[in-house]
């Protein structure tokens, strides 16, 4: 299948990419280059630098590529960056998005895959959480893709556009050749790695004081890898539908950090900090509604293996992405 892939040259675009093409898909990439990298981007696939910003530049890159469907990943993902400068998200992630599904509408695109995130179901009322849990997102990066998925919703009902909406729980992991470098790192793995690399003196715990047994927020740490797979499943869905991706088991950050310990060998200091804005206590994923529909199941559930493909490549990348 022809499929055109918004945040390609992004971390889970990129994956993403290199999976499609592995699986024959034929690939166009559409990315500012804001927050992706262009090495990042597998050299099977056509690549077009192009800015969300511009409803032209995303409809002519769009109909070149003849896609048949669309993966949209391209968007900011800072929880505390989005509470500094809401503006950013909703501007990015909203606005500019409209871009691409009138695109979509215009050049006859029958199917958009669109990554959400847990972040839209705020403090949850129970664990594991499904999708028909209530969304009340903390902060304007949930805000802005619950405020997506809705829209796509409408697109659907008003212009026959289906849609696929994957609720991400902590996207981590790595594979041999594409990764996670962020400008700016404010993600758990990559900073604790980046400790035992020799370039961050400590990492920093936010928040020891939540209701948890560690006092420290527990995730869902899902590999990138097990995201793209859902995703290839999801090209051959007729009906629209939105699904969460985890292993439904939860990890602290101290315990996230001991085990990073363990596999890197080096002692990682920590320092303890007062808790980080925005920040929910416990997110972990009931992702039974998938496994259902599409038969997905993640091929590499543990956070020891996750960890170690992410160190794997961060000691291989230990720049990150030489442009
Ligand atoms: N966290 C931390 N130190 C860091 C980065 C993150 O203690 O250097 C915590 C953060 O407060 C959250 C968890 O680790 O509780 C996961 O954060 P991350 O930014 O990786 O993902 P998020 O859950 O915000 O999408």
């Amino acid at each position: 299948m022809k499929v055109f892939v918004t945040g390609g040259a992004g971390y889970v675009g990129s994956v993403c990419v290199e999976e499609l093409l592995n699986a024959g898909h034929e690939v166009t990439v559409f990315d500012n280059l804001s927050e992706g990298h262009r090495p990042a981007v597998d050299p099977r696939a056509s690549f077009v630098r192009g800015d969300l910003v511009s409803f032209e530049e995303v409809k002519k890159a769009l109909a070149a590529s003849r896609a048949e469907a669309v993966m949209h990943y391209a968007a900011n993902a800072l929880v505390g960056e989005s509470v500094q400068n809401p503006s950013k998200y909703f501007r990015n992630n909203v606005a500019n998005g409209i871009n691409l599904l009138d695109a979509v509408r215009e050049c006859g695109v029958k199917k958009i895959i669109f990554s959400s995130t847990c972040s839209t179901y705020g403090n949850p009322e129970r664990v594991p959480i499904t999708e028909d849990h209530s969304q009340r997102p903390l902060n304007p990066y949930g805000l802005s893709k619950m405020m997506f998925e809705q829209i796509l919703k409408w697109y659907e009902t008003v212009h026959g556009i289906k849609h696929v909406i994957f609720r991400y729980f902590n996207a981590a992991g790595c594979t041999a050749k594409y990764g996670e470098h962020h400008r700016i790192e404010t993600h758990l793995i990559p900073n604790i790695l980046m400790v035992a690399l020799g370039k961050k003196p400590h990492v920093e715990i936010f928040g020891t004081d939540y209701d948890t047994p560690d006092g420290t927020c527990i995730r869902d740490y899902i590999h990138v890898v097990d995201l793209a797979d859902a995703h290839i499943r999801a090209l051959v869905r007729k009906e629209s539908a939105v699904y969460n991706l985890g292993n439904g088991a939860g990890h602290s950050v101290r315990q996230a950090l001991n085990i990073s310990r363990k596999i890197t060998g080096h002692e990682i200091p920590a320092v303890e900090r007062p808790r980080r804005s925005g920040d929910a206590s416990r997110l972990i994923a009931s992702s039974h509604r998938a496994t259902r529909d599409l038969g997905w199941m993640p091929k590499l559930p543990r956070i020891e293996s996750i960890v170690e493909s992410a160190w794997r490549w961060h000691r291989d990348h230990p720049e990150g992405y030489v442009e």
